[in-house]
C-alpha cells in the first residue's frame, strides 16, 4: 500500500460520502434549479454570516473570480510573496483581471498591517497602479500551513477601511485554521469582503470550492464564473459531497494536525535534517543539509512506499489528511526513526 503525503488533495471519497452523493436531488444549476447546490450555498453563506455563496469547480476559479469582482484592469493587489494567487494560479491575476501584485516580504506567508499600509500607492499619484485589494491566505500553503494571528487581521481590516480597499481571504485551508484556533466562520465573515474555501482539501471531497460575500460585491459572481467556463449543470452530486463533508469531516481535522506534529517531532531528531518548520496544522516543511541528502531521503522513503513532495533548495513537504490512517502513521513513524 502506498502512503501518499504529497498533498491533502489526494483523498478519495469514502463509501458514506459516495452514498450521500448518489442520493442527491439534482437539477440544472445554470438555471439555479439544483436544490442540493442551493442547499450547500445557503448553508455556507449562513455559516459565514454572508448574504451569498457560489459553488465553484476549483479554488483557483473562486479566487480568480474574487480578484475580478474587486478590481479593474491596471489595478494592484497587495499579497504575500508566497501567495497562492500569485504563485500557483498560472498567472491568472494578470491573465483574467489585468492586475499586478505588490508582493509583501512576510513571514511564512503572513504579513503585518504596517506592511500593508506602506505598500498602498497614493490614489492621486496617477503614475503608479491604483491599489484596490488586499488578499490574505489562511492557512498559508507555501508558508507550511501557518495560522494567522486574528488580531493582526483586524488591524489589516482597519487599514483597508481607511484606504477604501477590498479584503479577500484565500481560505482553501481555513477549515484547518478554524479547527486549530477555535475562531468561528462568522468571525471571518465579519472581517473579509470575500472568502473562498475548498471542500477538496482537508474535508475530503473530490471537487469543489465556495466563494462567499455580501450581495453587493457578489452581484456579478455568477456572470464571471460563466465567463471563466464554470457554469455547471447537475452538480448536486458534487454539492452533496460538500454537505456531507461539512457535517462529518471538520471536527476530525485536529487529528491530522496531531499526526503532523508527531511526524515533525521525529524529523527534528534525524541527523540529516537541518531544520523543521513550526507545525501549526497539517503541513510539515523540513530541510535536508543539501540537495544530495534531499534526493536520498525522498527516494529512501519511496522504497518504503511513502510519497512526499520536493519543494526545491533542499526542502521537503508532507501533508497529513483524511486517508492517512493511524496504522499508516505508526508505520511511517517507525520508518522515519530508522532513516
Ligand atoms: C489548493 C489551494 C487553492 C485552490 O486550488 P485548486 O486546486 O484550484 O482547488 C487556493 N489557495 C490555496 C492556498 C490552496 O492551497
Amino acid at each position: 500500500m502506498i502512503i501518499d503525503l504529497r498533498s491533502d488533495t489526494v483523498t478519495k471519497p469514502t463509501k458514506e460520502m459516495l452514498e450521500a452523493m448518489m442520493q442527491a436531488k439534482v437539477g440544472d444549476d445554470v438555471y439555479a434549479e439544483d436544490e442540493t447546490v442551493n442547499a450547500l450555498e445557503s448553508k455556507v453563506a449562513k455559516l459565514f454570516g454572508k448574504q451569498k455563496a457560489v459553488f465553484f469547480p476549483s479554488g483557483t476559479m473562486a479566487n480568480q473570480t474574487a480578484i475580478k469582482l474587486h478590481t479593474n484592469p491596471g489595478d494592484q493587489v497587495i499579497c504575500d510573496k508566497y501567495a497562492h494567487i500569485y504563485n500557483y494560479e498560472g498567472g491568472g491575476a494578470s491573465f483574467n483581471s489585468g492586475v499586478s501584485c505588490n508582493l509583501l516580504d512576510g513571514h511564512r506567508g503572513m504579513f503585518t498591517a504596517q506592511q500593508v499600509e506602506e505598500a498602498i500607492n497614493p490614489p492621486d499619484f496617477y503614475h503608479s497602479p491604483l491599489t484596490r485589494l488586499v488578499a490574505l491566505e489562511n492557512t498559508t500553503n507555501k508558508g507550511g500551513g501557518a495560522c494567522w494571528d486574528f488580531k493582526e487581521i483586524l488591524k489589516i481590516r482597519a487599514v483597508c477601511d481607511t484606504h477604501h480597499l477590498g479584503l479577500h481571504l484565500d481560505g482553501a485551508r481555513l477549515w484547518n485554521a478554524l479547527a486549530e484556533t477555535k475562531e468561528t466562520p462568522q468571525d471571518y465573515g465579519r472581517i473579509f469582503d470575500t472568502i473562498s474555501v475548498c471542500l477538496s482539501k482537508g474535508l475530503g471531497c473530490p471537487v469543489g470550492s465556495i466563494l462567499v460575500g455580501d450581495a453587493d460585491i457578489m452581484k456579478n459572481a455568477i456572470r464571471i464564473r460563466k465567463v471563466f467556463g464554470g457554469g455547471m449543470r447537475q452538480i448536486g452530486y458534487l454539492a452533496a459531497a460538500g454537505l456531507y463533508a461539512l457535517d462529518n469531516n471538520r471536527e476530525r481535522l485536529v487529528e491530522d494536525h496531531k499526526k503532523a506534529k508527531e511526524l515533525a517531532g521525529v524529523l527534528k531528531d534525524l541527523p540529516q535534517v537541518s531544520n523543521v518548520e513550526k507545525v501549526d496544522t497539517n503541513i510539515v516543511i523540513f530541510s535536508l543539509k543539501n540537495e544530495e541528502e534531499e534526493r536520498k531521503f525522498k527516494s529512501k522513503l519511496n522504497t518504503k512506499n511513502v510519497q512526499i513532495s520536493a519543494m526545491g533548495k533542499g526542502k521537503l513537504r508532507l501533508v497529513t489528511h483524511l486517508d492517512y490512517t493511524n496504522e499508516q502513521h505508526d508505520y511511517l513513524l517507525r520508518v522515519l526513526r530508522t532513516m
